[in-house]
């Protein structure tokens, strides 16, 4: 049997928020990694599918959705009061509600998105309220008004999460390159200093994932490799970015945000209809969908040097996303047909014959043109490495345990976002779970061997400016 690290001991209940794919897959990672009673860890999760498998692990499964109207009964009822932890990998729960009860009462929690309620995505009718950029707005409203505290960890998965401490990552190795070699900074500023002087224009969180069935996918079913629920969510809300001060054009249905951070825009269109020319290792030069995320906003915020609403300096920062093959089918009909697949479907680790999650930060527009540095994390590597979850999985789950560690680390710390969080520990915990993490230099730029048939709007005196990565 192989020894893995402890990394403490958790007293009080373990509560995990929702059982789906990701929850699954950090429950072997909880307990390998933490000393606590196995008798003591709770699953909130309305589905009977898996509680067979919880009571077979002695673990309590109380079979309930949470409301805005009983998680405090239902939720504080599990809590204990200065122990424990709190695990949230739901769908349709607000993450900031259940932040507040937990840092209430004192537990630890963490989460991987900021979620609302069920309904906010598909019935807010303002598009401006229907971004991440307000959803993040309300988490940062929630730290200024109660700062410090015992700490809660907002957005710490693959993306948002893992993403930033790879953007730490490959700063200290372009300076390396550069020959410019940085102390690692202490501080946001100096991290934007550092950014700043090494002359990045911005950041592609540019993924890639070859993951497949040998079972083709039917028409009516959606197919992902995480939530097919999150997926879709996130693909109807508005297309989003962090907005770079190199950028000179603007997008025509673009707006800005007049109040908060100010460091990102929305435009009135769907990510999932929002194309993107981006870079990964093993497709290359690709189109990814401008899907919104909470990263795009939180580390171009993060690296702002200046005044919020007019800086001297900001990276503009998107994700360029191509989901494996059979979820871009899948949305392509769902847009097409107006509809969501009546069958919704998540490929697990059992069923996936081949393929790799590639994601990594592609950092842009310095001396050396463009660096990605990530993870290629194949199906056949992660299965050897943990139980119940695929890489897209593996990916997320080892970022939860790593979030998880520095939080018991730091208690005191009040809300933080993955871009305040001390990178280097928390890739010590996770590198051991992403298979091989590598930087990658390309002389690709969007306008590299671009289809010339037809006019279209570029600007060619700056191959990274937002409307050469623009596609549609
Ligand atoms: P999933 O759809 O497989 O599982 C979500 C679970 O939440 C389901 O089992 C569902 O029954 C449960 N749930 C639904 N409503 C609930 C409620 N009201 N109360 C309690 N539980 C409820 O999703 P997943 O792939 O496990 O993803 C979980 C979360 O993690 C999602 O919010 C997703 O967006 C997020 N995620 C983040 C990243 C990242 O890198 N940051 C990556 C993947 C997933």
């Amino acid at each position: 049997m192989p020894s893995y690290p402890s990394y403490g001991r958790i007293d009080g209940p373990i509560v995990i928020i929702g059982f789906g794919s990701i929850g699954r897959g950090t429950l072997p990672l909880i307990e390998r990694h933490f000393e606590y009673d196995p008798r003591r860890v709770v699953v909130i999760e309305p589905s009977d599918e898996h509680h067979v498998f919880m009571v077979q692990r002695g673990i309590t499964h109380v079979q309930d959705a949470l409301t805005p109207d009983n998680y405090r009964a239902v939720l504080g009822a599990r809590l204990e009061a200065g122990k424990g932890f709190c695990v949230n990998l739901s769908v349709d729960t607000s993450s900031l509600d259940i932040m507040r009860l937990c840092r209430e009462m004192g537990v630890p929690y963490i989460d991987t998105v900021t979620e609302p309620w069920a309904g906010f995505y598909f019935e807010t009718t303002d598009n401006a309220a229907r971004t991440n950029y307000a959803l993040r707005e309300t988490v940062l409203a929630e730290k200024r008004a109660n700062p410090g505290g015992t700490t809660a960890v907002s957005c710490c998965g693959a993306n948002p999460g893992m993403v930033s401490w790879f953007v730490k990552e490959a700063l200290l190795t372009l300076a390396a390159d550069l020959g410019r070699p940085a102390a690692i900074p202490d501080s946001r500023a100096g991290w934007a200093r550092l950014m700043q002087s090494l002359g990045v224009k911005g950041v592609h969180i540019a993924e890639r994932d070859t993951q497949k069935s040998v079972v083709h996918k039917p028409i009516g079913t959606f197919v992902n490799t995480w939530s097919v629920e999150g997926f879709i969510a996130e693909g109807f809300q508005p297309a989003e970015l962090g907005w770079g001060t190199h950028e000179r054009w603007f997008p025509p249905n673009g707006h800005r945000n007049q109040a908060g951070c100010q460091a990102g825009i929305w435009m009135d269109q769907p990510g999932a209809l929002t194309k993107v020319h981006t870079w990964c290792p093993t497709p290359g030069p690709q189109y990814g969908f401008l899907v919104t995320h909470n990263e795009a906003i939180s580390i171009s915020d993060y690296y702002t040097v200046g005044d919020a609403s007019d800086p001297e300096y900001r990276p503009t920062c998107h994700y360029a996303y191509h989901p494996c093959d059979d979820a871009v089918l899948s949305f392509h009909e769902t847009l097409g047909s107006g509809m969501v697949q009546e069958t919704l479907k998540i490929l697990d680790e059992n069923e996936i014959v081949d393929g790799i999650d590639e994601l990594g930060v592609l950092l842009y527009g310095h001396e050396k043109n463009a660096l990605w540095y990530g993870s290629r994390l194949s199906i056949q590597e992660t299965r050897k490495l943990a139980p119940f979850q695929n890489a897209t999985g593996l990916q997320v789950t080892s970022a939860v345990l790593a979030g998880m560690v520095w939080a018991l680390e730091n208690p005191d710390a009040g809300i933080v976002e993955a871009d305040e969080m001390d990178h280097a520990r928390c890739l010590q915990v996770q590198r051991p779970y992403l298979g091989p993490v590598e930087a990658h230099y390309t002389d690709w730029t969007p306008l590299t061997k671009r289809w010339s048939q037809f006019t279209e709007e570029i600007d060619e005196s700056d191959p990274w400016q937002f409307v050469n990565v623009l596609a549609s």
